[in-house]
């Protein structure tokens, strides 16, 4: 893969986001490959743990986004031990997961004046509640 690198993009918002919400330092991973060699599911990833940490270092966040490594982690935790560097690759999931499902969710909203009475009797209370805090304009 040819990457066009600059400042701007190895610092960029997303991958600032990404470091935020994981709280995790992309930077402190060296690239030993420890995590990628002891993960029971890495067969069925096709981005393996340290590779994905490497295209984050480099700004590269849309690649990982579309992955299919972020829904396959079953956030064991195998990776965080053998790391000698610390770095907890399933929270880097955890806030990947995170900014798909939000970016996602980007379009949608509930107006609260459109909720009848029928849609607030029929539904679950909580899932009416949940939808208008989320999804409140
Ligand atoms: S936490 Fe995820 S990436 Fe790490 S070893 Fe477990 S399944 Fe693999
Ligand atoms: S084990 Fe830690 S330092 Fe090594 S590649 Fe994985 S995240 Fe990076």
């Amino acid at each position: 893969m040819r990457l066009k690198l600059s400042a701007e993009v190895i610092k960029g918002d997303l991958v600032e986001r990404v470091a935020e919400l994981s709280g995790q330092n992309l930077s402190a991973c060296y690239q030993c490959g420890r995590c990628s060699a002891g993960c029971p599911v890495v067969e069925e990833m096709d981005i393996v743990p340290s590779e994905v940490i490497r295209l984050l270092q480099l700004g590269q966040v849309e690649p990982v986004l579309d992955s299919e490594t972020i829904w396959i982690c079953a956030s064991c935790l195998q990776c965080a031990s053998r790391c000698p560097r610390g770095v907890e690759f399933s929270s880097i999931c955890d806030a990947l997961r995170a900014i798909v499902l939000r970016k996602r969710l980007s379009g949608s909203v509930v107006d609260a004046d459109e909720v009848t009475r029928t849609m607030v009797s029929d539904a679950p209370q909580m899932g009416v509640v949940g939808a208008l805090r989320k999804l409140n304009g």
